[in-house]
């Protein structure tokens, strides 16, 4: 594949996946590379996300970068001012005008950098990823090693008790166990209710 940049002007990139898939990791690797290229570069991400360390995004595989965790769409625009390269991790939790934003970033002149799961555990859409990968100009969908088999896996399993979640409610009972794994599509066991979220 031939990947050509844009001479002049910015433009938006996504990166999605399951968990696991390498999303953050493949994120920070073209960050640095940015920075190395003398390029002033910013990552956001959601504040609600706050595994592992409050102001950086670390990758499974412990690889870190600084991150300033922002509340609102209209806060990460406001601190974006003066970088040429804008990543946003786990974008799939903003509210859906951060498609708008990126965009508006991009029209700036900015190189956006967007990257978080395509589906939630259900294999929905998530959130406003439809948008963003409709308007970017580059799209990667990595995959990650299935937990049952090892194949390509596509999807992202929740597991409450070691049970495959139920679609309905978010909420997880205090004391019980919420895990996550990436699994194929062959693997992927929907939860007890999944007829009725999809009548
Ligand atoms: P994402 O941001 O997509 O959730 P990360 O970049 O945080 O992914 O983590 C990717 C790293 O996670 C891999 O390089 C690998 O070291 C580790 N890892 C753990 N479990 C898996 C898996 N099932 N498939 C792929 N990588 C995995
Ligand atoms: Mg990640
Ligand atoms: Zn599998």
């Amino acid at each position: 594949m031939i990947r050509i940049a844009p001479q002049q002007g910015g433009w938006l990139e996504v990166i999605c996946g399951p968990m696991f898939s390498g999303k953050s990791e493949e994120m920070i690797r073209r960050l640095r590379r940015a920075e190395i290229a003398g390029q002033r570069v910013v990552i956001f991400k959601p504040r609600i996300d706050d595994r592992y360390d409050a102001s950086d995004i670390v990758s499974h595989a412990g690889i870190r970068m600084r991150a300033v965790p922002v509340s609102s769409v209209g806060e990460l625009t406001a601190r974006t001012h003066g970088f040429d390269v804008v990543g946003i991790d786990e974008v799939q939790f903003f509210e859906p005008s951060i498609a708008g934003a990126a965009l508006e970033l991009a029209d700036r002149g900015a190189r956006v950098i967007a990257a978080g799961l395509d589906r939630d555990f259900r294999r929905l859409p998530f959130g406003p990823m439809p948008e963003l990968l409709a308007h970017a100009e580059f799209v990667d969908k990595l995959q990650a090693v299935c937990h049952r088999c090892g194949g390509p896996a596509t999807t992202t399993q929740r597991l409450v008790d070691g049970r495959p979640a139920p679609y309905s409610g978010e909420t997880v009972l205090v004391g019980s166990a919420e895990q996550y794994e990436a699994r194929c599509r062959g693997c992927h066991e929907p939860g007890a209710d999944a007829a009725l979220a999809a009548a």
